[in-house]
C-alpha cells in the first residue's frame, strides 16, 4: 500500500509520543506570488519535509474538492493557487512527477470531472506540467485491512501504489459531522464514488465515523500535509458555512498535528474532536498541542475573533451520555437530528436524494417536492454537504433541542 511507504512513522517511539513540527506562514490573499512565498517558507522550515520531497518521484497532491459546481471564490474547495504553488515547487525544485487528484464529495456521475474543471485543477495541471488523477476513473480494488476497527475492507484505486508520496492539501473549515475537516478527513476523497456512501452506512454515528476515518488514515497515511487557511470557513461547514479570512498557510509531515493546529486556530480543543483524539490515542499522529513544535506564528496569532463553530460541537458532551437505544426508539422518539428540506429554497435538483446513503430522501410524485423520511435518516449530513441551494436544515425533537441547550450552557 502506498501509505505504508509514505507513512510518517514518527508519532510514537517506544510507546512515547515524539513531538511534531508544524510550519506556519501568513498569507492574506490568493495572488500567486504571495502564495508561492508562503508555501516556500513552510517547506524551508521543515527539513524532514524537504527530504521526503527529494526522495519522492511520483507524488499525488490531494486537494479537498467538495463541490462539483462551485469555483474558487466559494472557498469550499482547496484554492487552486495553493495547489499550483506546491506543484511548481515539487516539479521545479525537487524534480517530482506530480498528479493532482481527488474524488469529490458529490456522487453524481461525472461530478469529479466537473469538480476538477470548476475548481481550476485542470488549469493548474496545464500550467505546471502536473497530471490529473480522477479517482473515480481509476481501476478499483478492495483492500483488506484487518487492523481496522470498523473499516476492514476499504475500496481504493488499485494503482494508488504508484505514488511514493501522498500530500493531503486541505482547506481550513468547520464540519457539521466531524467538527473540523482537515488533512486527515481529506483522505476520504481517495475512496472512489459510491464507496463514500458505504462508509457512512458502516459508521452512522459520529464517533463511529471518526473511527472509520482513523482506519483509513492508518492504511493510507500521507507523507506530508498542507492547509489552505488563507480564507477558511466557519459555522455550517463544510459546504454551507461562511467564508472567513484567516491568512494562514501551514504544513507538516504529520497530518494529525496539522489538523490539530488548525482546530486550535478555529477555537476548538483538539482532543475534544473524536477523530483527532483517536488518531492520537492510536499513535497515528500528534493531536496534543503541548507536543507540537510550531515553526512560525502560533495558533493564537491566526485565530479570528468569535470563529463560529457548528452547532453540533456544543451538544457533543451531553449527547454522549444518552443511551444508544434512545437514538432509535421503537416509538420514533429520537434525540438525534434529522434532515429537513426547505421547500422555498429547494430547486429540485435531486442531488440530496442521489447522495443519501440510507435512501431517506424521496421525491413526491404528485408535487415534485423532495421529502425526508426521519426514521431512515442517520444524520450523516451528506445531503447538507451537497445541496447547492443551502436548502437542508437539521431538525431535532424537543428533547434534542433541550439537550443541545444544556450542552451549550454547561458542556
Ligand atoms: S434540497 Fe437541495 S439538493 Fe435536494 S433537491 Fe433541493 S436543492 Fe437539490
Ligand atoms: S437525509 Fe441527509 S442526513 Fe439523513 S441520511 Fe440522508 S443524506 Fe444523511
Amino acid at each position: 500500500m502506498s501509505g505504508a511507504r509514505a507513512t510518517t512513522e514518527r508519532s510514537q517511539q517506544n510507546g512515547a509520543h515524539v513531538p511534531a513540527a508544524v510550519a506556519t506562514s501568513r498569507c492574506m490573499g490568493y495572488s500567486l506570488d504571495p502564495v508561492r512565498e508562503a508555501v516556500g517558507r513552510c517547506v524551508e522550515e521543515l527539513p524532514e519535509l524537504q527530504e521526503r520531497f527529494r526522495n519522492a518521484r511520483n507524488v499525488l497532491v490531494k486537494p479537498n474538492l467538495l463541490s462539483s459546481s462551485r469555483g474558487p471564490d466559494s472557498h469550499v474547495n482547496t484554492h487552486p493557487s495553493v495547489v499550483q504553488a506546491l506543484a511548481e515547487l515539487l516539479i521545479g525544485q525537487f524534480g517530482c512527477q506530480v498528479w493532482i487528484g481527488d474524488s469529490c464529495g458529490t456522487l453524481t456521475r461525472g461530478s469529479t470531472a466537473r469538480a476538477l474543471e470548476n475548481s481550476q485543477m485542470n488549469r493548474v495541471a496545464e500550467a505546471t506540467g502536473a497530471r490529473i488523477y480522477n479517482v473515480d476513473a481509476q481501476p478499483r480494488r478492495v483492500v483488506a485491512f484487518e487492523q481496522g476497527r470498523i473499516y476492514k475492507e476499504i475500496p481504493l484505486p488499485s494503482n494508488l501504489d504508484q505514488f511514493d508520496l501522498i500530500i493531503s492539501v486541505a482547506k481550513l473549515k468547520t464540519h457539521t459531522l466531524t467538527y473540523v475537516t482537515g488533512p486527515v478527513k481529506n483522505l476520504l476523497g481517495l475512496v472512489p464514488g459510491a464507496g463514500k456512501k458505504q462508509a457512512h452506512l458502516l459508521a452512522p454515528r459520529m464517533e463511529e465515523f471518526a473511527t472509520l476515518l482513523c482506519d483509513l488514515y492508518a492504511l493510507v497515511r500521507p507523507g506530508a500535509a498542507f492547509t489552505d487557511g488563507v480564507v477558511g470557513m466557519e459555522g455550517r461547514g463544510p459546504n454551507n458555512g461562511r467564508p472567513r479570512r484567516v491568512g494562514l498557510i501551514a504544513a507538516s509531515c504529520d497530518a494529525v498535528a496539522l489538523d490539530s493546529f488548525c482546530a486550535q486556530v478555529m477555537g476548538f480543543s483538539p482532543l475534544r474532536i473524536p477523530l483527532l483524539a483517536e488518531c492520537h490515542e492510536r499513535g497515528l499522529g500528534i493531536a496534543e498541542p503541548r507536543l507540537m513544535e510550531v515553526r512560525g506564528e502560533g495558533a493564537a496569532a491566526f485565530a479570528p475573533e468569535k470563529f463560529a463553530k457548528p452547532s453540533t460541537y456544543t451538544q457533543s458532551l451531553a449527547l454522549r451520555l444518552v443511551p444508544r437505544w434512545l437514538f432509535r426508539s421503537a416509538f420514533g422518539l429520537t434525540v438525534t437530528r434529522h434532515a429537513a428540506i426547505d421547500g422555498q429554497r429547494c430547486t429540485r435538483c435531486g442531488e440530496c436524494a442521489r447522495n443519501c446513503p440510507s435512501h431517506a430522501i424521496w421525491q413526491d410524485e404528485a408535487s415534485g417536492s423532495y421529502r425526508v423520511d426521519p426514521r431512515k435518516c442517520i444524520a450523516c449530513y451528506c445531503c447538507d454537504e451537497v445541496c447547492p441551494s443551502d436548502a437542508i436544515t437539521m431538525r431535532g425533537s424537543w428533547l434534542h433541542e433541550a439537550m443541545n441547550w444544556a450542552a451549550s450552557r454547561f458542556g
